[in-house]
């Protein structure tokens, strides 16, 4: 897809080359950190399918759908015979998609919210049935409270063997809504479905990545009398507001001055009154018989 810029995931002992476009993954995360909340205590483990394509020994993933779990075994991603059919659907018509370029299911994803970076007994199953080719892939993601989700891919050595106990290189799924500038796109892509999404690939890229020039924001100029007015309002509103200012400190200190002068007359007040006691003493000494 023009401009989408891939990230490889080179692990070691793959036979072939694994890229993925940071946008897909982007959608991967929301969905698993979605179900990831959506109940307490471990919350709903989701999964789906990972579109691409594969040429010349590399394989692409550029997109996702969701499957829709029905979850009737619980909140794991366990399949129900209903689930499996809808499994089946999805990678059987993965590559008509309606004016986007043609899309084949490269691989699945689901998340582990129990447990680690790992395929079960169940997911070797899985990848065996619905993603038979060399080159397909399976992804696992750990959703983590409070920091980005693990993720990793599981791939078919050159021998056929799939290694499941864990993933060769283990990687992070950052918020790249977070990263990317808010847009009409990114709101859309939150709304729209997946495929639709990436129906518009690259434009939506180009915007995301800020490759297109921004858009200059015109702002007509203020009338000059306009101009002056609000000068002239600026001014009165400080002479104002230092007015009341200047007043405040005025009453404060009035107010301080009022206090001291009735705490002297208060002192005055008590000598004379001991001054006077004094001088009636020796006056009623001499009366007494
Ligand atoms: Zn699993």
């Amino acid at each position: 897809m023009a401009g989408a810029e891939y990230t490889p995931w080179a692990a070691q002992g793959i036979p072939f080359q694994l890229e993925y476009d940071p946008d897909a993954l982007e959608q991967v995360r929301r969905i698993v950190v979605e179900a990831y909340y959506s109940m307490p205590r471990g919350g709903m483990e989701a999964g789906g399918v990972l579109l691409g394509r594969f040429e010349k020994g590399r394989v692409e993933v550029m997109n996702s759908v969701p499957l829709e779990c029905e979850h009737a075994l619980g909140p794991g991603f366990v399949l129900s015979p209903k689930d499996h059919s809808a499994l089946e659907a999805l990678v059987a018509g993965s590559g008509r998609q309606p004016d986007g370029p043609e899309l084949k299911a490269v691989g699945w994803y689901h998340s582990h919210t129990r447990s680690g970076l790992f395929l079960s007994e169940e997911d070797l199953r899985i990848h065996a049935r619905y993603f038979p080719e060399p080159w397909q892939v399976a992804l696992v993601v750990r959703p983590e409270h409070g920091s980005p989700p693990r993720a990793g891919f599981f791939f078919r050595e050159k021998s056929g063997k799939m290694r499941g106990e864990s993933t060769a290189l283990e990687f992070q799924l950052l918020n790249r809504s977070a990263t990317t500038p808010p847009a009409v796109w990114v709101g859309a892509a939150e709304i729209a479905p997946s495929a639709a999404v990436r129906a518009q690939g690259p434009s939506m890229h180009e915007t995301a990545g800020g490759r297109l020039p921004p858009i200059p924001v015109v702002v007509p100029a203020a009338p000059r009398w306009l101009l002056f007015l609000t000068l002239v309002l600026g001014v009165v509103a400080f002479i104002a507001a230092s007015g009341f200012a200047f007043r405040d400190t005025e009453v404060r200190v009035l107010r301080e001055d009022i206090k001291r002068e009735r705490l002297r007359a208060r002192d005055l007040e008590k000598k004379l009154d001991l001054e006077r006691k004094s001088k009636e003493v020796p006056n009623t000494r001499p009366g007494s018989p």
